[in-house]
């Protein structure tokens, strides 16, 4: 199951779990919008994939069981900045290869 963290890895900000500007990579490393758009280049410093825009849990039991209630956000904080200039050089090699075919 998806693990909605609570935070952008790279500049800590909050990301509630319906925060609209969350964006996971498929291994589910997390950060924020503007991270992934300004510094990470849509490249992911741990796997190199690109990112998606990260769903929101239902807030509500439209089926029984099955809603953030039961299945709360994480509260685990990962907090790892990146080396900016090294993440530049990683992403530069990649950047223009679309996700979907690295
Ligand atoms: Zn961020
Ligand atoms: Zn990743």
């Amino acid at each position: 199951m998806l693990q909605l963290k609570p935070s952008c890895e790279h500049c800590d900000k909050s990301l509630s779990a319906d925060a609209t500007d969350a964006m996971i990579c498929s291994f589910e490393c997390t950060y924020c919008q503007s991270c992934v758009e300004n510094i990470l280049k849509n490249v992911c410093p741990n796997c190199g994939g690109g990112f998606s825009s990260r769903p929101v849990r239902p807030k509500e039991e439209y089926k029984p069981g099955v809603s953030l209630k039961q299945y709360p956000a994480s509260s685990e904080k990962v907090f790892k900045p990146i080396d900016s200039s090294e993440h530049l050089a990683f992403a530069e090699s990649i950047k223009d290869i679309p996700p979907e075919k690295r």
